[in-house]
């Protein structure tokens, strides 16, 4: 699932995941986690993610390479956050090369709107999990809500600006494939989330 930050990619993929049975993998979810946890790769990634920059391509590509491997992802899994770079795009290939197509969904949004829901959006402080517009706690553990490090203006506008310099050329690598589709992300989120799942559907064909 490709799209800017604040594009609803964290909701609508585990949306569509659950829908489908399989597992959501979100490189930034897996990011933080190391973070929190004070592993080598969180420590070498928290400087980088709090300056809105991306990690290195070749610490990205092993850890979804050693995710892909695990055995809940072989019916199929929905990947968010992966990949960011057309190098990313490349490695991801040869790592799904045995498997049914890979289906990109493009998740697309105005800028205007991107700026206003990440300035607005609260994460859990236990869980990490991003919570809906207005709540006060965590939905999943209870926890007080706090902004994520990298929400904030200034971080935020960079992070808009390496999306578009590194990630949108995603586009074109993928545009000419059958299994390629655009969803509008600027709508109420059921109604984007239907979108997804009919364009997945239709990406997949006879091959559900
Ligand atoms: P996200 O939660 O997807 O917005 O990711 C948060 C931050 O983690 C990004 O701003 C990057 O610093 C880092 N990150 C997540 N996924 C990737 C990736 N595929 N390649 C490089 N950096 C990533």
């Amino acid at each position: 699932m490709l799209g800017p930050p604040g594009a609803g990619k964290g909701t609508q993929a585990e949306k569509l995941a659950r829908a489908r049975g399989v597992p959501r993998i979100s490189t930034g979810d897996m990011l933080r986690e190391a973070v929190q946890a004070g592993t080598p790769v969180g420590r070498a990634a928290k400087a980088v993610m709090d300056t809105g920059r991306l990690v290195g391509d070749d610490i990205m590509i092993s850890i979804v390479r050693e995710r892909l491997e695990r055995r809940d992802t072989e019916e199929g899994f929905v990947l968010e956050g992966f990949p960011r770079t057309v190098a990313q795009a490349e490695a991801l290939d040869t790592m799904v090369d045995d498997r049914a197509p890979l289906v990109v969904i493009d998740v697309e949004v105005p800028e205007e709107t991107l700026v206003l829901r990440l300035s607005t959006r609260l994460i859990c402080s236990s869980c990490g999990w991003t919570s809906t517009p207005g709540a006060t706690m965590c939905a999943r553990c209870g926890s007080p809500l706090v902004q994520r490090n990298d929400d904030n203006a200034e971080i935020v506008r960079e992070r808009l600006r390496v999306y578009g310099r590194e990630s949108q050329p995603l586009v074109d690598f993928y545009q000419r494939r059958r299994t390629f589709r655009s969803v509008d992300g600027d709508q109420p989120q059921d109604a984007v989330a239907a979108d997804i799942s009919a364009a997945v559907a239709s990406a997949l064909g006879g091959r559900q």
